[in-house]
């Protein structure tokens, strides 16, 4: 309890500018919707693998391995990152990470957000690039319309869908967007995080 007013008190301080928005609190329905375009990510992704390798063995298990590996990426960010977010343990993560976080850990200190979100977020970009990569090497190796549709919906989920809902919906009304590594930096930064961080 200590430890979380300490994170919001560490944000409050931050966020004393005149960019600041009032905390908006999320319904149920509003955290699945949050949560829609990364399930449907992680379909289209594991998709990609069954259509490349022809519903093969190779196939189911690459799509498995890689919906493991898109679950994991969550409870990834539920451990590591969100005990240090202002949001933790209340209604206003808009994705309800926040809450199951603060039903699987404590509170940690909320100056160090920023630190923590930068060294864990690279960990959950292998659930974007990998299907963007191997689909695009299926692609070229075995055209086949189905694969192009599920590449093209991939895209357009993943790349355009996700982030705008994400911008715009959920870190627009984030106390902590201004210091946000994701809100504030361009993408050629951000990659450079993640080369920075591997
Ligand atoms: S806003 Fe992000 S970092 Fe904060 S609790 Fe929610 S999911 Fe975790």
């Amino acid at each position: 309890m200590e430890k979380l007013k300490m994170n919001q008190k560490g944000t409050d301080n931050r966020t004393n500018c005149k960019n600041y928005r009032p905390t908006r609190f999320y319904t149920h329905t509003q955290e699945i919707i949050d949560n829609v375009p990364y399930f449907i990510m992680t379909l289209l992704g594991a998709g990609l693998f069954l259509q490349g390798f022809g519903l093969s063995f190779w196939g189911w298990f690459a799509a498995a391995l890689y919906i493991f590996y898109s679950i994991t990426g969550v409870f990834w960010i539920i451990i590591f990152v969100c005990p240090y977010c202002f949001y933790y343990g209340t209604r206003s993560c808009p994705c309800g990470y926040g809450q199951i976080s603060a039903k699987l850990l404590p509170a940690q200190d909320g100056t160090r957000f920023m630190e923590k979100f930068k060294k864990h977020i690279p960990f959950i970009f292998p659930v974007w690039f990998v299907p963007l990569i191997v689909g695009l090497i299926f692609l070229v190796r075995e055209y086949n319309i189905l694969m192009l549709i599920l590449y093209i919906f991939f895209i357009i989920n993943s790349f355009i869908i996700l982030p705008l809902l994400a911008r715009k919906y959920g870190c627009a009304h984030c106390p902590q967007k201004d210091d946000c590594p994701w809100m504030g930096e361009k993408i050629s930064v951000r990659l450079a995080h993640l080369v920075k961080y591997k």
